[in-house]
């Protein structure tokens, strides 16, 4: 049977051109990815790559020699322009490519800043290699960084400036960063440390406008002041890149709608990554997570299906981040309802300490992280949708893995 046929040449492509083939599918597995380069991950483009610390060969999932072991048509440097649901085919400008089962995989792009990047001046986005190429050559010693946005991208790029030794401002419009991902008791850590690696957060205000300034730019803040800079940062999140499966018809709702089985609302044509909205069987939810361990699972989940097996994708959202000395894990998830309560264990100060954090709702537990505590994972995996009790949690006397 065949073709299969997988748009996305990210991660979650890679994956499951990988698990499809593992999963014994015999016939022909093309991968389109409009990238030039190797299907590659990309957290190393905000970390190690980006400080220059790992080669670009650390980042991609396979070399060029696996694809053709593995009887896969990379495409790469290669566009997917329209799909047609009726005809079961995609198309590459003129050419017409037909589909038995489809995959997309086509991820997110950067949210832009129209007062950025209608200013003319220096403005820089990371999401490729090459964005993260170019941010690279701009942080150098002295260098005047502004990050807009104090999410993981601009808390990791700010890490990467000042290891660079740039001058790093970063402005959030929240109180804090990380605010809605972790809340108040766990975001005031992130400040804490950022501020005692000298960089310097502008919190609570609002981006008034972007002006070029000689070969730099004049950032104007909602507090009156201005902020000089030869570099100017934006990490405001992503969007979906949901453009083929709207304009196809498919049902798109903050990403593609997807069932548990990472079918879409056609039977023949699946997605994953961070461009799916899955419906999630423990969480009773749509969700769309934009981590590299979605990417990874969901991809090769998706796979699997598309060689005709017929996974449940049920694992629970995960991700980590690495920011100087600190390096955290995070399992679960929070959602519209909220917590009632946080128990932080250990006791963070502004440097590298260990702690774990739990979000509770009505005594079970939400979501976990580890920072710097990298034993504790899977007993953090292991509590999370679990009822537990508070006060032994709050004992730090407890192993984790007693409770
Ligand atoms: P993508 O990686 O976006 O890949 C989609 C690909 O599809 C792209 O190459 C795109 O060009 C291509 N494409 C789109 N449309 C078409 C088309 N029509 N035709 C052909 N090709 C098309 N997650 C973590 O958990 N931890 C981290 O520390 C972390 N760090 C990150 C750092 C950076 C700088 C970035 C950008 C992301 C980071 N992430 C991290 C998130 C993680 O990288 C993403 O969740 C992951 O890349 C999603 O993979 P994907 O395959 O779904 O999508």
């Amino acid at each position: 049977t065949g073709p299969l046929v997988v748009v996305g040449g990210g991660l979650a492509g890679a994956k499951a051109v990988e698990a499809a083939r593992a999963a014994g599918f015999g016939g022909e597995v093309v991968l389109v990815g409009a990238e030039p380069h190797l299907p590659y991950e990309r957290p190393p483009l905000s970390k190690d790559y980006l400080m220059g610390k790992a080669p670009f060969e650390d980042a991609v999932v396979h070399d060029e020699g696996w694809y053709a072991a593995h009887q896969v048509d990379l495409r790469r440097g290669v566009t997917v322009t329209a799909l047609d649901l009726e005809r079961h085919e995609v198309r590459i400008g003129a050419e017409s490519l037909r589909y038995e089962r489809l995959l997309l995989a086509t991820g997110a792009v950067p949210r832009r800043l129209a007062m950025a990047d209608s200013s003319g001046a220096p403005v820089a986005y990371l999401r490729s290699v090459d964005d993260s190429d170019r941010l690279r050559a701009a942080l150098r010693p002295e260098a005047r960084i502004v990050v807009v946005g104090g999410g993981w991208i601009g808390l990791e790029v700010a890490a990467a400036a000042r290891n660079a030794g740039a001058q790093v401002t970063v402005v959030e419009p929240l109180e804090l960063p990380l605010l809605r991902v972790l809340g108040p008791e766990v975001a005031r850590i992130f400040a804490a440390l950022h501020r005692s690696q000298g960089v310097d957060l502008r919190l609570a205000t609002s981006m008034e406008g972007v002006a070029a300034a000689g070969a730099g730019a004049a950032v104007r803040l909602g507090d009156g002041s201005t902020l000089e800079a030869d570099l100017v940062v934006v990490g405001i999140g992503v969007v979906p890149d949901t453009a083929l499966a709207s304009e196809a018809g498919l049902e798109v709702d903050n990403g593609i709608v997807v069932d548990e089985h990472l079918r879409t609302s056609h039977p023949d044509v699946f997605a994953a990554g961070d461009v799916a909205s899955a419906w999630h069987p423990l969480l009773r939810q749509r969700v769309r997570v934009e981590h590299w361990d979605n990417a990874v699972e969901q991809g090769t989940a998706a796979g699997r299906n598309l060689a005709g097996e017929s996974v449940a994708y049920d694992r629970m959202p995960y991700f980590f981040t690495d920011q100087y000395d600190l390096g955290m894990e995070y399992v679960g998830h929070v959602g519209a309802q909220g917590y009632d309560a946080v128990v932080v264990r250990g006791e963070p100060s502004a440097g590298s300490d260990p702690f774990t954090a739990f979000w509770l709702r009505e005594g079970r537990v939400l979501a976990g992280m580890q920072a710097n505590d990298w034993d504790a994972t899977d007993a953090i995996r292991a509590l999370v949708g679990r009822s537990v009790d508070v006060p032994s949690l709050q004992d730090t006397s407890v192993p984790l893995s007693e409770l």
